[in-house]
């Protein structure tokens, strides 16, 4: 998130009077650079990831582990320090040494690319410059992370570490979790768990979050339901919440039912917006391969989110779902009872089914093979702002897309950019565009028009280790030239989509749910789009003849993650190896080739040199194997991490002591990740990472 230069940020009285103006800017200032970016072509295929860390203090000796809130002195330190492999910096391992060898690659690596977040315990890194095409360059990936990580924790106190948990497990929970402790609460989120202090100070954020705040006209209400286990008291009321303040209107709002029995109560935007991911975005040859890229990847969110699960605990409870999503979403609501529909419709204007944190609303592709019937009937957009995109020249579809974008109003508003519109800004734009949270976002190149049209896939939860982030962003780099070069089609209606992101929140969903997914991806053989050639059908899996039109409802199925990762073949062998109960039973019509089977097809048709191909394959490895369950997924683990403590006492709380020895286990993984020389020693005598091979496969 680039920081706007500082200035006077409205309060939401005054911004509410200036949105409209925001608003047309913005729709002006995306006309300009459409017009000026629409014909680029040949832009090359690059891509780029976003790693999100949370800052501990954790030493051995201290039950406590607490948040660092130095993300100010963190990046200051940071961008004072840009030198790699010359004197200045030469990255120190966490455990002291300084091994030469192992940071040699250091040597050929721009500096990363460190961006503070909402959260003032949280950093964000990427890689010093997108990655290009080449299949080597996917082998950067993993050590660029780690270097990353390396550069991040050298410029920390000893004590201070860089952690990819999504949350922490104790924020918002009584007593003392950040260092330095401040107590609740404050005017902007005038929440009762988490003081102003948790938010990055730079205007812009507690601005974000006080206007969200005011907008509702209620604090936000983030509940999340609890995991009952057989412990805990049924029906649960939140132990944490306070019904007798009366500092703020907002106080209030617990007394009027916002904590229901049964769920974590949260009222801050810091709850969600506090949690780590893992984002990937890629750059497209032209738009019309942009417009493909976010359609087709849109259905693949759900999918992606559920295999990266790991958000089982929030505010010192377990929790009875495994991802963030919903949590964020909740966290940034800002829809007015109006538009919630608890009210009738007397100042707002629409009705609105979603926050603006949620999955895709719609799809954005001029493709032939969109079926009317795949998009919403009932999709909510400006028509006038949808009429002055046509009038500009933007075709229906994309004009749609923005003007469902633009049905939110602009949240933070700097009187400065109020005085004239600069079309050679996309300020106003931005605006609009970056606070609408959609699972994917579509990206205009800049003002200056100096990069291409490009694609971000949002869902994915950070993982722990860098293996595993650079496994997750690889797939989908592979992904993404799979769909790409064997013309590959998602499409399921959108609201399956939504579904399916709701799906993707249940406990091990990877294993106990199942999606709508597409039964045939295929494009037909003969009616291909445009030139037949440039796609071609993978060897070795089954492609059918197109079938005739007919109902949408038949060009789906329900599928377990592991008959959409692997293929329903695998799957099924998978389950009998297990001695599972196969209750997919798979007409042969249906089968499904998998998404990896189909990697591998992709790998086998283009010319990968055999250490790369060795060295991807560890990638798919962890991938196949999370979605067949024989590995767990970051969530199933913390799960069982806290279960199996002596201090849980089965009744759903994550005591200090357990979220004490979680990050302890956390920081030793990442420890021993860092000297680069696998997790062995986390299985040693003395060493070990309770049933860290559960997570990672014992070859790692
Ligand atoms: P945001 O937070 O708005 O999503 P960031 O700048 O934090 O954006 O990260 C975007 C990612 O896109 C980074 O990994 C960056 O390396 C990558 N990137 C930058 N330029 C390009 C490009 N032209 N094509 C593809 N990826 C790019
Ligand atoms: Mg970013
Ligand atoms: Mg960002
Ligand atoms: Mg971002
Ligand atoms: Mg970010
Ligand atoms: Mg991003």
């Amino acid at each position: 998130m680039g920081l706007l230069a500082l200035g006077t940020a409205l309060d939401w009285p005054e911004a509410k009077k200036q949105a409209h103006l925001v608003r047309s800017w913005g729709i002006r200032q995306l006309l300009e650079i459409w017009n000026k970016a629409k014909g680029k072509e040949r832009d090359a295929m690059l891509w780029g990831d976003e790693v999100e860390y949370l800052v501990v203090i954790y030493s051995k000796d201290d039950p406590k582990v607490l948040l660092s809130l130095r993300q100010a002195d963190i990046l200051e330190a940071l961008a004072n320090d840009k030198t790699i492999g010359k004197e200045g910096c030469t990255p120190t391992l966490p455990d002291g040494s300084n091994d030469e060898a192992h940071y040699s690659y250091r040597l050929n690596q721009p500096f990363p690319v460190f961006h503070p977040e909402f959260g003032r315990f949280m950093l964000e890194a990427t890689p010093g410059k997108p990655w290009g095409i080449d299949f080597k360059e996917l082998l950067k990936v993993e050590p660029n992370m780690k270097l990353r990580r390396c550069i991040a924790k050298d410029h920390m106190l000893p004590n201070e570490y860089p952690i990819t948990l999504t949350t922490f497990p104790r924020l918002g929970s009584p007593g003392v979790f950040t260092e330095p402790f401040y107590p609740v609460s404050g005017p902007k989120l005038r929440s009762q768990f988490v003081p102003d202090e948790i938010a990055n100070p730079h205007i812009r954020f507690p601005t974000l979050a006080a206007n969200i705040r005011s907008r509702r006209g209620r604090k936000v209400q983030v509940n999340v339901p609890v995991y009952r286990d057989v412990e805990t008291p049924w029906p649960w009321k939140d132990p944490t919440v306070n019904y007798d303040l009366h500092q703020w209107p907002e106080d209030d709002d617990v007394r009027n039912g916002a904590a229901p029995d049964n769920f974590i109560h949260m009222d801050a935007m810091a709850f969600g917006m506090g949690s780590c991911c893992l984002q990937i975005t890629f750059q497209a040859k032209n738009l019309t391969e942009g417009r493909q890229m976010y359609d087709q990847l849109s259905p693949l969110g759900p999918i992606l989110l559920a295999l990266t699960a790991a958000t089982p605990i929030y505010k010192g409870f377990l929790a009875d779902t495994d991802v963030r999503w919903n949590q964020i979403s909740r966290a940034v609501d800002d829809r007015t009872p109006e538009e919630l529909g608890e009210k009738p419709l007397q100042n707002d204007r629409w009705r609105i089914p979603k926050s603006r944190y949620a999955s895709n609303s719609t799809y954005i592709s001029e493709d032939r093979r969109l079926r009317p019937e795949y998009l919403d009937p009932d999709l909510v957009i400006d028509e006038s702002i949808k009429q002055q995109l046509l009038d500009g020249g933007m075709d229906d579809r994309l004009a749609t897309h923005f003007a469902h974008l633009f049905i939110r109003d602009p949240i933070v508003i700097f009187s400065e950019d109020l005085k004239e519109l600069d079309l050679n800004k996309t300020d106003h734009f931005e605006n609009i565009q970056s606070t609408n949270w959609q699972h994917m976002r579509f990206k205009p190149p800049p003002a200056d028009n100096s990069i291409g049209w490009r694609v971000e896939f949002r869902p994915m939860e950070i993982q722990i280790t860098d293996f595993e982030n650079a496994a997750f962003a690889v797939f989908m780099v592979l992904i993404t030239r799979v769909i790409l070069s064997f013309d590959l089609n998602f499409y399921i209606p959108i609201g399956k989509v939504d579904e399916n992101m709701e799906t993707a929140h249940a406990r091990d969903a990877v294993l106990t749910r199942k999606f709508h997914f597409r039964r045939n991806l295929f494009p037909a053989v003969r009616a291909s789009r445009g030139s037949s050639s440039g796609s071609s059908t993978p060897t070795g899996t089954a492609s059918r003849p197109p079938s005739p039109v007919g109902p949408v409802e038949d060009e789906y199925r329900l599928m377990s993650v592991n008959e959409i990762i692997n293929g329903t073949a695998y799957a099924k062998a998978f389950s009998q190896q297990q001695r599972q109960e196969d209750n997919n039973h798979v007409p042969e019509d249906d089968e499904f080739p998998g998404l990896i089977p189909l990697v591998e097809s992709y790998l086998d048709s283009v010319n990968v040199d055999v250490v790369t191909r060795c060295e991807l394959e560890t990638y798919l490895d962890l991938i196949r194997k999370r979605a067949s369950g024989e590995l767990w997924t970051t969530a199933k683990w913390i799960r069982h991490f806290v279960g199996c403590h002596p201090d849980y006492k089965k009744d759903s709380v994550v005591s200090e002591r357990i979220t004490k020895d979680l990050v302890e286990a956390v920081v030793r993984i990442g420890q021993c990740e860092a000297k680069g020389k696998g997790f062995g020693e986390l299985y040693g005598p003395g060493g070990e990472v309770p049933d860290f091979e559960r997570l990672m496969g014992r070859h790692r």
